[in-house]
């Protein structure tokens, strides 16, 4: 079923109860959906799309090429970007085709009922200009970098925190209206009750991420430990005076980036996920999965992890290396059942789905006729005074309607 030409709310409301809203679902241009090894959002991505999907939504993801998806998959560039992430000319040439095709699609009377990024900053900043509400994922921090950012532009999307923590630490100034945790599909992931004698960290080598501390705090232990992930452009100088001198290929090994079986085997026979982050981490993949397969994690208690992790149920909170090396002789009184049950009650695709669907639903409600695209672009000097009017960010605490 294709749109009206004209949208009022009541023909959006309408479509949102029959199930069918027009979704143009943003990817980053980065790596193709689904990833084949590493890539958190994409990952989020690919099981959002599938699941809508499923329940017959109309679908159009746009994601790097190479991507499939039971959705409609449509790839504006030439090429995935997998060593230039963040790259201004790739996004803005992403952002920018992609919403001069869903803007052609309203013009031609198919319009798309909501936009939902999780591709960054640029389709943010350029929100208000696109035909169609949008919605954007937060997938990174709010810190001293961001902040004035999400200050001057947050206003532009309906903003959706990804943990708790996440959403507290919102600005001000800015206004996060929901929190919808990131989706994990239980049956991709094995149970393993009987774990092998190892350790594992996996993610980016961004010293952050911890890899080091995680080195440091099985060493104290006198425990194997796997390291697993890609050396990222820009983090060559911290694995090879951090990392590289410490494996031994015995006690400390280095498994490169992971994807597939391999992946998965290594995330269900570990003993234990160890988890030293030192940022505010907004959700972290890995402790998801890690958990879907009935590992426990040790995790010093940064960002999301104060939530993923349930001190005592399915792993520890522990301040630095030397409480996770004492922590990880506790490994064992975990319940790799229990581990799994915390994943599946709070983060099943499920559940995630179902949060966004209302965030649809709102942001479909409340969208007034747009400006249609004939009225577009304004002229130069009027978008210059317009913009002098834009809020910049609304007053007031966030609006939280947490709905995971
Ligand atoms: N990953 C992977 N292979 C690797 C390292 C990581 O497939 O060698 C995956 C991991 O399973 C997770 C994602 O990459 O799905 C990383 O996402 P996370 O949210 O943990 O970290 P971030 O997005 O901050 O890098």
């Amino acid at each position: 079923m294709r749109a009206p030409s004209v949208i009022t709310p009541l023909d959006n409301l309408s479509r949102v109860v029959r199930g069918a809203p027009r979704i143009a679902m943003l990817a980053p241009p980065w790596i193709p959906v689904p990833p084949r090894a590493y890539g958190g959002i994409e990952a989020v991505v690919a099981l959002l799309c599938e699941e809508l999907a499923s329940r017959g939504h109309d679908v159009t993801l746009f994601a790097a090429p190479g991507s499939r998806s039971a959705a409609r998959v449509c790839t504006p560039l030439e090429r995935a970007h997998p060593d230039d992430i963040g790259s201004a000319l790739y996004e803005g040439d992403y952002v920018a085709s992609v919403y001069d095709i869903i803007d052609r699609a309203a013009m031609n009377g198919e319009p798309f009922d909501v936009v939902h990024d999780h591709s960054g900053f640029t389709a943010l900043a350029m929100a208000h200009r696109v035909s169609a509400p949008v919605v954007h994922t937060l997938h990174g921090p709010f810190d001293e970098h961001t902040r004035p950012f999400y200050e001057r532009h947050g206003h532009k999307a309906r903003l959706v925190a990804i943990s708790h923590s996440q959403l507290e630490q919102a600005p001000p100034g800015v206004q996060v209206a929901d929190a919808v945790s990131n989706p994990v599909l239980l049956e991709d992931w094995p149970l393993c009750e009987h774990k092998d004698d190892y350790l594992l960290w996996m993610g980016r080598m961004d010293p952050v991420k911890g890899a080091h501390r995680a080195i440091a705090a099985a060493r104290r232990a006198g425990r194997r430990l796997v390291l697993a992930g890609p050396v990222q452009p820009g983090q060559h100088d911290y694995f090879a005076r951090a990392i590289a001198p410490h494996l031994d290929g015995h006690q400390i090994t280095f498994a490169g980036e992971v994807g597939g079986e391999r992946r998965k085997e290594l995330f269900a026979r570990a003993k234990g996920f160890l988890m030293p982050i030192r940022w505010a981490e907004p959700f972290g993949m890995v402790m998801v999965e890690a958990l879907a397969c009935g590992t426990p994690i040790v995790a010093f208690p940064e960002g999301a992890a104060r939530e993923i992790v349930i001190h005592g149920e399915n792993g520890f909170h522990v301040a630095d290396e030397l409480e996770m090396s004492d922590a990880i002789e506790g490994l064992d009184a975990i319940d790799p059942f229990r581990c799994r049950e915390s994943v599946a009650e709070r983060y099943a695709v499920g559940i995630v789905v179902d949060g966004y669907e209302a965030v649809y639903d709102r942001v479909i409600r409340r969208a007034t006729p747009r400006a249609r695209f004939s009225d577009r672009p304004r002229p130069l000097t009027a978008r210059r005074s317009g913009a002098a009017q834009i809020p910049h960010g609304r007053t007031g605490a966030a609006n939280l309607e947490v709905l995971t």
